[in-house]
C-alpha cells in the first residue's frame, strides 16, 4: 500500500500537522485508513513561495519539454494501476468501468494538452512589422504572444475524482499554459488525490523541472483552501464544485488587494426541450433514453438533465410514460458522500412537497446512503412564478415543465439561469420552431445538442464545458477541451524590440516554426 496520508510540497512527500482527515467508504460510511495530515499555514506559505520561484523558469520551458512533462504525468497515472481504481471506487462509490473510463479520459486530456503545447497555437503569436515609411506617421514594430498568468490554485470536484481533480482538466490546462499548480485535495477522495499527486510530483522530478511546479495540500478545515485563494502569489483559480463553494472563493478572490479571476464551474440543471413532432414520433423512446441519462452515475453529473420543457399533448404523455416506467425499475444508487446524499434527499423532499409540483415517479428504495431517483412535473405558469424550482438538486432528480404552447416554452427558456448544456429533441418538422428558439438557447448555455443528452462530455478542440453564471463564473471560457488553456494566459505586446531580445515565438525568422499572424495574415512565417 502506497497511500501514506501525505501531501506534496517542493517534490517532498510529507504529512501535514494541522489536524487529520479521513476518506470515507461511500457505500457504508466507514472510515478509510490512513489519516491525512492537514496542511499548516507554514506548509501553505512554503508551497506558495516555491510556486512563485518556479513560475519564471517553468513558464519559459521549451514547448517540447512541457509537452514531455504532461505526457510523463499521463504515463505515471497509468502506471498507478489497480490501486488507484480500487481506492477511488471505495472513496467515491463509483463503479469500476466508470472509473476506468475516467482514468482514460484524464490521461487522454493530459496527452491532448501535450499536443496543444507542441502546436504552439495557444501562444497566438502575431507580428505587425514596422513601416518606417508610412505617412503621415511611421508604424512601430509590434509583436504579441501569450504568456502564463502565474501560479494557479486548483480545487477539484467530488464527482470526477480523476478527470476534474488533482491532475484533471484545470491542472492539465494550467500546466500546459506554463503555470505552476497548487492543488487543494478534495476531502471526498484524499487517497485518490495522494496517489495522483505522487504521479505528478514524480513527473516534475523526472523531467528536471523546478520543484515548485506542483504541490498538493490537504485541508482539515477551510482555512488552507481559502488562504490559498487569498495568497498574493496565486494569480488564478480553477474550481469545479458547488455554487456555494465557487461563489465563496470568488468573493475572496475579488476582495484581495490584487483581485484575480476564479474560473468556477458550478451548478447547472441542463434543460431538455422536447419539440412536438419528435414527441409524436417517438415520445416513449425519448422518455426511456432520458431516464437512462438521468440515472447515470446516480445522477451525479454536472450535465445531468434536471429539467425538461415540453408542450402538453399525447406526445408528452408518451414521454412521461416511458420515463416513469424506466425510472420505477431503477435501483437506489450509492452517492458520492454522505453530505451529497443528505443534500439530495433534502432537495427531493423539498421538490416533492412543493405546492405546485406533482410526483410522476420514484425509483426503488434502497439502503442507507443510496439515492432514490425521482421525476416531478409542474405547469409552466407555476414554474415561472417559483424561482426556487430552478435550484440544482445534485443527483437523479428531474422536473418536467408542462407548457401550453410555443410561447410558453420561450418564456420558460427566457427565465432560465445560465446552463452548461441545453438539449433539444427534434424531427424535421420541428426545424422551424427550433430555429426560432435557437438564439435564446445560445444565450443560455455553453453547449446545445440535438437528439441526445448532455451527459458524456467529449474532450476535444471544439468542446465548450461552460456557460453563463451560475453554470460558470465566466461564460467566455470552458473547463474541458483545448480552449481551457486560455484561462491561464495573458497577452503581452513587444514594441520595437531588437531581434536579440525578441521572444522566440515572435522572433524574426520564426525559429519555432509556429503558425503566426503576420500583418493579420495567418501563415507559418
Ligand atoms: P464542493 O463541495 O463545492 O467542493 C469543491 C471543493 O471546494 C472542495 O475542495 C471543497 O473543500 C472546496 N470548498 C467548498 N466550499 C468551500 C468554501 N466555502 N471555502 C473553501 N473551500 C471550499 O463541490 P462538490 O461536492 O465536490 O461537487 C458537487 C457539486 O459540484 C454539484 O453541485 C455539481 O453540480 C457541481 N459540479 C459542477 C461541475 C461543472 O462543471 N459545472 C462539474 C462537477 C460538479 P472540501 O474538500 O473541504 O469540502
Amino acid at each position: 500500500m502506497t497511500i501514506l496520508g501525505q501531501q506534496f510540497i517542493g517534490g517532498e512527500a510529507l504529512k501535514g500537522a494541522n489536524g487529520e482527515i479521513f476518506g470515507v467508504n461511500a457505500s457504508n460510511g466507514e472510515k478509510l485508513e490512513p489519516g491525512f495530515g492537514g496542511a499548516t499555514k507554514a506548509d501553505l506559505e512554503r508551497a506558495c513561495a516555491l510556486a512563485e520561484a518556479a513560475f519564471r523558469p517553468y513558464r519559459e520551458t521549451s514547448l517540447e519539454d512541457r509537452a514531455l512533462f504532461l505526457e510523463a504525468i499521463a504515463d505515471n497515472i497509468a502506471a498507478l494501476g489497480d490501486e488507484l481504481i480500487e481506492r477511488c471506487m471505495a472513496e467515491s462509490g463509483l463503479p469500476r468501468p466508470r472509473l476506468e473510463g475516467e482514468r482514460g479520459r484524464t490521461i487522454g486530456q493530459l496527452r491532448m494538452f501535450a499536443g496543444v503545447v507542441r502546436d504552439g497555437g495557444f501562444l497566438e503569436a502575431r507580428v505587425d512589422p514596422a513601416m518606417p515609411e508610412r505617412k503621415p506617421l511611421p508604424r512601430v514594430d509590434l509583436r504579441l504572444r501569450n504568456i502564463a498568468v502565474g501560479p494557479v490554485a486548483v480545487f477539484g470536484a467530488s464527482n470526477f475524482p480523476l478527470a476534474f481533480s488533482v491532475a484533471g482538466g484545470d491542472t492539465a490546462s494550467a500546466l500546459a499554459a506554463g503555470c505552476p499548480v497548487i492543488a487543494k485535495a478534495h476531502s471526498a477522495h484524499p487517497g485518490t488525490s495522494e496517489l495522483v499527486g505522487r504521479a505528478v510530483s514524480k513527473a516534475v522530478k523526472d523531467r528536471g523541472l523546478p520543484e515548485g511546479t506542483f504541490a498538493l495540500l490537504f485541508d482539515s478545515g477551510r482555512e488552507i483552501g481559502q488562504g490559498l485563494v487569498a495568497d498574493h502569489r496565486i494569480k488564478a483559480v480553477g474550481f469545479t464544485g458547488s455554487r456555494g463553494g465557487g461563489t465563496a472563493l470568488m468573493k475572496i478572490a475579488a476582495s484581495r488587494k490584487q483581485p484575480i479571476p476564479v474560473y468556477a464551474e458550478m451548478s447547472s440543471i441542463n434543460p431538455v426541450v422536447l419539440f412536438p413532432a419528435a414527441l409524436t414520433a417517438r415520445g416513449e423512446a425519448i422518455g426511456k433514453a432520458f431516464t437512462a441519462s438521468l440515472i447515470l452515475g446516480a445522477g451525479q453529473f454536472c450535465t445531468n438533465p434536471g429539467l425538461v420543457v415540453a408542450i402538453e399533448g399525447e406526445g408528452l404523455d408518451a414521454f412521461l410514460k416511458g420515463a416513469a416506467e424506466a425510472l420505477t425499475e431503477t435501483p437506489a444508487a450509492v452517492m458520492l458522500t454522505p453530505g451529497i446524499h443528505k443534500a439530495y434527499s433534502e432537495g427531493v423532499e423539498k421538490l416533492g412537497s412543493h405546492a405546485s409540483v406533482e410526483t410522476l415517479a420514484r425509483g426503488q428504495e434502497g439502503g442507507t446512503l443510496r439515492g432514490r431517483s425521482a421525476i416531478f412535473t409542474v405547469s409552466a405558469e407555476a414554474f415561472l412564478s417559483a424561482p426556487e424550482l430552478q435550484e440544482e438538486v445534485f443527483g437523479s432528480s428531474s422536473l418536467v415543465v408542462r407548457c401550453r404552447n410555443e410561447e410558453e416554452v420561450a418564456k420558460v427558456v427566457d427565465g432560465l439561469e445560465g446552463q452548461l448544456t441545453v438539449a433539444i429533441h427534434i424531427d424535421e418538422a420541428d426545424h422551424a420552431a427550433a430555429a426560432k428558439l435557437l438564439p435564446r438557447l445560445e444565450e443560455t448555455a455553453g453547449r446545445i445538442l440535438v437528439n441526445g443528452f448532455g451527459t458524456g462530455v467529449e474532450v476535444g478542440h471544439a468542446m465548450v464545458h461552460g456557460g453563463p453564471f451560475p453554470a460558470t463564473s465566466d461564460g467566455r471560457t470552458t473547463s474541458v477541451g483545448s480552449l481551457a488553456i486560455y484561462r491561464f494566459l495573458r497577452p503581452v505586446s513587444y514594441q520595437d524590440f531588437p531581434v536579440a531580445l525578441q521572444p522566440e515565438a515572435v522572433k524574426d525568422g520564426n525559429p519555432l516554426k509556429l503558425w503566426r499572424r503576420v500583418d493579420g495574415k495567418l501563415g507559418q512565417n
